[in-house]
């Protein structure tokens, strides 16, 4: 059975990093039909909070990631937050006291401090120096940690799915400790915990853990606990090759979301970094990214955060959806709403990468300013629009076109040109075939909107 987590530290937005990694787990398990879970990882009482939690959880809803067993939703292994499974942990940490493998440990903070610097001078690893291991005793009363002690035979081997063979050497390792003297595990000890208990058969998650990997798979070891699969995913640089970071521009979902990025081109973007497409596409739903996804052909070299590709594959998705289903988002995210809306969208969607972009896109319908233009083509055009009234689709845009090149003589970009200025006040936009008849039309259901004719009648005067 197929079983991965994704758990974020809910310590603030969901970052580009982390939503990466949850698509990852997301696609591996529906690619092998299995269960994606969410674990709040929040043993870290002064960064952790509620609001943050909400948020992570809102970014990975927009982002498309559902999941089958959470802290909201609950499931077979609730609870799914970890600041509500810290008897558990204390269970496990009296089983592994119990193995003899865990001891208490009285040394104070200022001891350690000391001790690590005195190995520091000696040029000496700084490894905890065994003293509580030494003389074991088991005075629940004072105040105490529990330390985990590394074996004798603590080398480690996995076969990472995407890094392949990784050995640790048990000297790489000091004692290090699972129950703070606050009550509180550590990550690597909550984290073995969960895994096992949620029976997660594949770890999907970020390089930075790599080594974390070490100690993970001894306290296993310890509890005669089945070892997951592991799989670390490689960072994300800017375009610096720099760890990405606030440095590069947005980092987290929400930005992204607020500057007019859609889900569906999110999910794709960040699917590609490090995953690549069997057929080499980059533009993929997520059926094919579902059908297609395997790790062994995740990249283990660190991926490229490309902000103008990310951008550019916004506005194929973009130009690929139907004006009716753009219509709500241009709404939410420009803060427009008129009857001709959805008629404007059709015509300069193509020109769009950002859904704010539309604003700008379309000023020209509301918006005309009357350019210097040669008066007596102005004329004409007047002439021609009330004797045969405004074009109201692209055959009679181009019947007008006709009729304009005989009686000024003009034709190309002689013509087309001073046309343009003329409708839409600007040197570039939409083609006029289309842009005419919206014109034409929104100007009869809106006020605001200034018909061809009314346009044209001020570049006269
Ligand atoms: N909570 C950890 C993080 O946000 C994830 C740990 C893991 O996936 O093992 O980095």
């Amino acid at each position: 059975m197929t079983r991965v987590r994704f758990a974020p530290s809910p310590t603030g937005h969901l970052h580009v990093g982390g939503a990466r990694t949850a698509i990852f787990n997301w696609l591996f398990a529906k690619h092998h039909g299995g269960t994606f879970i969410i674990r709040v990882e929040d043993t870290d009482q002064a960064r952790s909070t509620a609001e943050s939690e909400t948020m992570v959880l809102d970014d990975l809803r927009w982002l498309g990631l559902l999941w089958d067993e959470g802290p909201d939703i609950g499931g077979p292994h609730a609870p799914y937050r970890q600041s509500e499974r810290v008897n558990r942990y204390a269970e496990v940490a009296r089983d592994l006291l119990d193995r003899g493998v865990v001891y208490r440990c009285y040394c104070t903070e200022e001891e350690l401090e000391a001790k690590r610097k005195e190995a520091e001078v000696a040029g000496r690893p700084p490894h905890y120096d065994l003293k509580c291991w030494i003389n074991r005793r088991d005075d629940e009363g004072a105040p105490h940690a529990m330390r985990f002690h590394v074996p004798d035979d603590g080398d480690v081997t996995i076969d990472d799915l995407i890094r392949g063979g990784v050995i640790w050497k048990r000297e790489s390792l000091g004692d290090f400790i699972l129950i703070r003297s606050d009550g509180h595990p550590t990550y690597n000890f909550s984290v073995v915990v969960d895994d096992h208990d949620m029976e997660i058969s594949h770890v999907i998650r970020a390089e930075e853990h790599l080594t974390n990997t070490h100690r993970q798979v001894l306290i296993y070891r310890a509890m005669e606990w089945a070892i997951p699969l592991f799989a670390h995913v490689s960072l994300i640089l800017g375009q610096d090759r720099t760890k990405l970071s606030k440095r590069h521009g947005a980092t987290s979902v929400t930005a992204y979301a607020e500057a007019g990025f859609l889900p569906d081109a999110m999910f794709n973007y960040l699917t590609m970094l490090g995953w690549s497409a069997p057929d080499g596409r980059d533009v993929f739903d997520r059926q094919y990214a579902i059908e297609n996804f395997t790790l062994d052909r995740v990249n283990s070299a660190p991926a490229v955060f490309d902000p103008q590709k990310f951008e550019w594959l916004n506005g194929q998705y973009i130009h690929a959806m139907s004006a009716a289903a753009l219509r709500p988002l241009v709404v939410h995210s420009i803060g427009i709403d008129t009857p001709w809306l959805e008629e404007a969208i059709d015509v300069v969607k193509t020109s769009v990468h950002l859904l704010p972009q539309f604003r700008e896109v379309l000023r020209f319908v509301t918006e005309y300013t009357a350019p210097e233009i040669d008066r007596a083509f102005a004329s004409t055009v007047a002439g021609d629009l009330r004797e045969h009234g405004a074009p109201h689709d692209a055959d009679a845009v181009k019947a007008m076109n006709e009729r304009l090149k005989k009686a000024t003589g003009l034709k190309g970009k002689e013509l087309f040109m001073p046309l343009r200025l003329a409708m839409t006040g600007m040197d570039h936009g939409p083609e006029l075939v289309r842009a005419i008849p919206l014109l034409a039309r929104a100007s009869e259901s809106d006020p605001r909107v200034l018909s061809p004719l009314a346009r044209v009648e001020q570049c006269i005067r």
